[in-house]
């Protein structure tokens, strides 16, 4: 089956067609500023990149110039659009209602849209996705992965805040987690490349890209994640700031004269690494001032290594031990410094970093030594793979 991935942004569009059966990318690319101006990148597999300028006033013709790319005559992949034979979404928040993929339908929409108040960025550039695919592509079946799915299998103990109940009671304010389709896959895969069943396994999955979060995975079900009702708790990431006393929100509100709004944009935007180093928000870039001799550089890595290393113990503890930790996403799978500095932090659960396959980038590696206690795994993610299957999943 032909299935056609597609994550919406509010000016973005990113698609994958994967076949399923060989699981081969057959093209990939993205629309970049849609309702600004326009520009399509396409890149059949084998084929050369292909960039067009063309107006996208909105998503229905980005959607539009994809599809168009798909069956061009001279380097499209498919003769006709029947050849698409499904279509997966990635959908950021799905609240309490979707503990799982769903095939889409308006019931469907309605939910998701009813969610948008805890993603007011994403849920609604996410529909407009899936109205435009539904739109060009009529009776082609569709599919909504959602990042908050797989954590809805923590306890309560986990997902609630300690703020008065009826928050939560009311309005639902509580830990979601997201990068759940990236913590499912790679700790799902991490038991099949090490031979053991999945449901036997504690593993702790690093998704550290340029927004990071850790899971902690009981069983093949996630327990606790660092993200919380949105994407801003939890680690030190490229721009986010992660966990912070709310206090210091309101004191530096005053202080900078600044409304409630534009201090979450500083904590989204202009925080983490990005807002420590002065610098950037990209590990490559760190890396390289830190060899410079940069200290605000170095302070920020060491800052996004010990908050990481934090997380790992608190999950250790709360899954009573840890079989697996797997790095994974943009910085996890190539900054081997990074895994080191965050494993020095390690040695009492008896992990030993082997510091020459801690070398490797961007491939399953097992980089712990035979005699440490527990297997730490370099192990890319896959997320539009995920949808992929899943949407084939729902399908049969
Ligand atoms: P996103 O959260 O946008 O999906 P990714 O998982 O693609 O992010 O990660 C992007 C980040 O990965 C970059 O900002 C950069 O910090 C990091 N990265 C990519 N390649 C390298 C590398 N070779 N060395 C260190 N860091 C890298």
């Amino acid at each position: 089956m032909n299935v056609l991935v597609i994550n919406c942004g509010s000016s973005s569009l990113k698609y994958q067609v994967i076949n399923s059966e060989s699981e081969e990318v057959l093209a990939k690319g993205l629309c970049e500023r849609i309702g600004i101006d326009g520009r399509l990148v396409y890149q059949p597999k084998d084929g050369e990149k292909e960039i067009t300028e063309a107006p996208m006033p909105t998503h229905t013709e980005a959607v539009r110039m994809v599809l168009d790319a798909l069956v061009n005559p001279d380097t499209g992949i498919f003769q006709s659009l029947d050849e698409i034979e499904a279509v997966g979404h990635r959908l950021v928040h799905g609240g309490e209602k979707f503990a799982a993929s769903v095939l889409i339908n308006e019931e469907v929409i309605t939910a998701v849209e009813e969610c948008s108040d805890l993603a007011p960025l994403h849920n609604p550039a996410n529909l407009i996705g899936v109205r435009a695919c539904q739109e060009v592509l009529k009776d082609v079946p569709m599919a909504g992965v959602f990042d908050t799915a797989f954590h809805q299998t923590m306890p309560k103990e986990a997902y609630l805040y300690g703020i008065p109940y009826e928050y939560y009671e009311k309005y639902k304010a509580r830990k979601y987690g997201f990068h759940g389709t990236s913590h499912s896959y790679v700790s799902k895969r991490a038991a099949e490349f090490l031979g053991k069943p999945y449901d036997s396994l504690k593993t702790i999955v690093c998704h550290l890209g340029n927004g990071s979060s850790i899971c902690a995975v009981k069983n093949g079900k996630s327990v606790d994640t660092s993200m919380g009702l949105s994407p801003l708790e939890g680690l030190i990431m490229g721009t986010r700031s992660g966990d912070i006393d709310p206090s210091a929100i309101e004191f530096l509100a005053k202080k900078e004269n600044l409304s409630l709004e534009e201090m979450l944009n500083v904590l989204n935007k202009e925080s983490g690494v990005y807002g420590i180093s002065g610098l950037s928000s990209d590990f490559r870039d760190l890396d390289q001032a830190v060899s410079e001799g940069n200290a605000r550089a170095k302070t920020a890595r060491e800052m996004f290594c010990y908050r990481a290393a934090k997380y790992i113990g608190s999950y250790a503890a709360a899954m009573n031990g840890v079989d697996v930790i797997c790095f994974t996403a943009g910085v996890g799978e190539n900054d081997g410094k990074v895994r080191e500095m965050i494993c020095s932090y390690l040695g009492y659960l008896g992990l030993a970093l082997d510091s020459e396959a801690n070398k490797k980038r961007g491939e399953e590696t097992v980089l712990s030594t035979p005699d440490s206690k527990v297997t730490v795994l370099l192990a890319p993610t896959n997320e539009e793979l995920a949808i992929c299957r899943e949407t084939v999943a729902l399908l049969k």
